[in-house]
């Protein structure tokens, strides 16, 4: 099979492409390379199998052109990360508009299966316990900067909806639930290789909020397999489903799990969200999904605790220092 992988250089993208590259098929990875690294993937090359596009996804003739052959496509491209939004939220809106529009219209004119990446930050507000993918959305105000990532989500998401029911186009909808493991940066805000810095440094370990906001941790090598599952199974496709773990972890617990595992000596500073994220930033108390669908659908069961993540960004982290030294 020939796959187009738009984000394939991030970090979700990234795992992806090894997995299709490691079952013999050819991946073309399209990524203007703002929050990805080329350090991400393997060489480019008929040996391995990858084609490398450094393009943006909001361009019709790139995406166009990218596409050319292809049997399916994964669009993960976006902007992503809390500091991401907050610091270019009008661009970030345009990215996570226009590149899915862009994208399921390349796909229709070519006629290819298309899996679109939401989020579970779609859900907003609701805490419910055990999210399914029929639940209402609650939302903070459209002017708050922090729900344009949501506000464009949702909308990727009833495109995708309406190219499979108005068009005919095969479109699946993932709504990831928190994807970490590693190479996922802490860069753009994303906590858990935040934290795993801090602590391998011996530093404080900020906490935004009362750190008694939970979240569900899945690891990439669980999603990765049912993301391809889903965009294989043409009975899964014009519909939604969620993906993530259900073992919750409040914010101030993970610190803890990883100061313990890193034997760092940081200590856990609380920082107040106007403080880290400005004025006005509203986040959700928890996140916890139901997987149901796509345990039915694809047999969906992550395997990996969140110790088995913890452990494995500790030490791809220490690694990379390692190697940072040595060479
Ligand atoms: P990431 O930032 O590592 O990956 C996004 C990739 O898209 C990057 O490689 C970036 O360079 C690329 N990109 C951004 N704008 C682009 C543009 N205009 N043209 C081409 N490429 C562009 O983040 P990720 O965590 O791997 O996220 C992948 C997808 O999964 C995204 O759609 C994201 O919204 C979704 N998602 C991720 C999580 C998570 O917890 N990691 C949760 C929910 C949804």
């Amino acid at each position: 099979m020939r796959y187009l992988i738009t984000g394939g250089a991030g970090f979700i993208g990234s795992h992806l492409t090894e997995y299709l590259l490691g079952l013999g098929h050819e991946v073309t990875v399209l990524d203007d390379l703002s929050t990805g690294s080329r350090a991400n993937l393997p060489a480019a090359g008929t040996e391995t199998g990858l084609r490398f596009v450094e393009g943006d996804v909001c361009d019709p003739g790139t995406v166009d052109t990218a596409m050319e052959g292809v049997d399916a496509v994964f669009h993960l491209a976006a902007a992503v990360g809390v500091f991401t939004i907050l610091d270019k939220t009008l661009s970030s809106l345009r990215t996570n508009l226009t590149g899915t529009e862009t994208a399921l219209e390349a796909a229709r004119r070519h006629g290819t299966p298309i899996l679109v990446a939401s989020t579970s930050e779609v859900y907003g507000k609701n805490t419910k316990d055990g999210l399914r993918e029929d639940d209402d959305r609650i939302v903070g105000s459209p002017l708050l900067n922090r729900w344009s990532y949501a506000e464009a989500k949702a909308l990727d998401e009833t495109f995708a909806y309406l190219y499979s029911a108005e068009l005919g186009l095969s479109t699946v909808i993932v709504r990831l639930f928190n994807t970490v493991g590693p190479r996922q940066t802490g860069r753009y805000g994303m906590v858990v290789p935040r934290f795993v810095e801090q602590a391998l440094a011996d530093e404080p370990i900020t906490v935004f909020g009362d750190g008694q906001q939970s979240r569900c941790f899945c690891h990439v090598s669980d999603v990765v397999p049912a993301l391809v599952a889903l965009l294989a199974d043409r009975s899964t496709h014009g519909t939604v489903y969620n993906l993530g773990s259900s073992e919750q972890v409040t914010i101030t617990e993970l610190a803890k799990r990883i100061i313990s595992a890193a034997g760092s000596s940081s200590s856990i500073e609380m920082v107040p969200y106007e403080k880290a994220y400005g004025p006005g930033f509203e986040d959700m108390q928890r996140r916890i999904p139901d997987c149901g669908k796509a345990r039915a659908a694809v047999g969906f069961a992550p395997s990996r605790t969140l110790d088995d993540i913890v452990a494995a960004v500790i030490a791809e982290r220490r690694e990379a220092s390692d190697n940072a030294l040595s060479g």
